[in-house]
């Protein structure tokens, strides 16, 4: 098929000429001979990175490539500091925790329990915050998996058990209807449904419901309660995105649960969706491959 390409650098890279022999990386050839209209994909050429863009059209095809090198670098950098910083963090944090429960024992003074109980509240929070850093840097590192379906509903119930707690100090109903099998390690499935559940149930209102619906490759969460403005919605997935800072603050949230979801989610090829209406509640959806159908409340 003839072919033609661009190439665009914003910093000093490498120039293509026709002795390169660009259909020889793997990608660029399936790229260039997939059936798809527009590919888009990243890929190494001579040890530096490239954006590819493919537009397949009749029997023509265009291939821009994106020196992205750089941008590749930092990235890589931010994560390091981010891995690092909070590996850091992680020992003195715990020993903070554990002196100042030796102080409250010891003291029997009010003023100095009261300063305790609230040293209490920030290291824990700290540490949870320390803890979702740690766990986004370990989800980036992994590599994408296709695993065999297990039964999600045993995973649901235990998540629920754990969450009951919360949810009767909150006064919300919390309920699971249906089964799946879903192809997901169960840690991660864990992890995920826990986040999204323990949001419905935080972002609601004293007699609301946080309800989990199983049908085959998708999880439903959906709750009544306070929503998400739609300006938001495109946001919420990013790390430290919060609609109301400080209530997410008060109430423990480290802004980094639904970037865990959506990690989680992408190591398995599922997607996340959200519909919500602010002020009647949201609607959380994950799809695993091949079932991806229409989104329903
Ligand atoms: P946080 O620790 O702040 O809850 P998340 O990443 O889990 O962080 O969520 C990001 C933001 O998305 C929250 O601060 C909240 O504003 C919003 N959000 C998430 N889930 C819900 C929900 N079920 N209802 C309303 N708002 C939600």
């Amino acid at each position: 098929m003839p072919w033609g390409f661009f190439h665009k650098t914003e910093h000093p890279g490498r120039r293509f000429c026709k002795h390169d022999h660009l259909t020889n990386n793997v990608d660029i050839q399936n790229g260039l001979s997939s059936s798809e209209p527009s590919l888009h994909f990243v890929t190494k050429i001579h040890g530096r990175s490239y954006l590819c863009s493919v537009q397949n059209r009749n029997d023509n095809s265009l291939l821009v490539l994106t020196d992205i090198t750089w941008e590749k670098e930092s990235e890589e950098r931010r994560k390091e500091f981010f891995d690092g910083a909070s590996h850091e963090l992680k020992t003195p944090l715990t020993s903070i925790k554990g002196f100042n429960e030796l102080i409250s024992l010891q003291s029997k003074d009010p003023v100095v329990e009261r300063y305790s109980q609230l040293i209490a509240k920030e290291t824990d929070r700290m540490i949870s915050l320390v803890q979702d850093m740690l766990s986004l840097s370990e989800l980036e590192r992994r590599e994408k998996k296709n695993v065999p379906a297990i039964p999600f509903r045993p995973i649901a119930e235990e998540v629920k058990e754990e969450l009951t707690p919360l949810a009767k100090k909150r006064g919300i109903r919390i309920e699971i209807q249906g089964q799946a099998n879903l192809p997901i390690e169960r840690e991660d499935a864990h992890s995920l449904l826990k986040n999204l559940w323990e949001n419905a149930i935080r972002y609601n209102h004293e007699g609301g419901y946080a309800k989990v619906t199983l049908s085959q490759g998708q999880i439903f969460v959906s709750d009544n309660g306070i929503g998400i403005p739609y300006q938001d919605q495109d946001h919420i997935f990013e790390r430290f995105y919060r609609v109301d800072k400080s209530r997410s603050r008060q109430d423990g949230g480290t802004g980094l649960g639904l970037s865990i979801v959506k990690h989680i989610a992408m190591l398995y090829g599922a997607n996340v969706k959200v519909k919500s209406t602010l002020g009647v509640g949201s609607t959380f959806v994950v799809t695993f491959p091949n079932q991806r159908i229409k989104t329903s409340k």
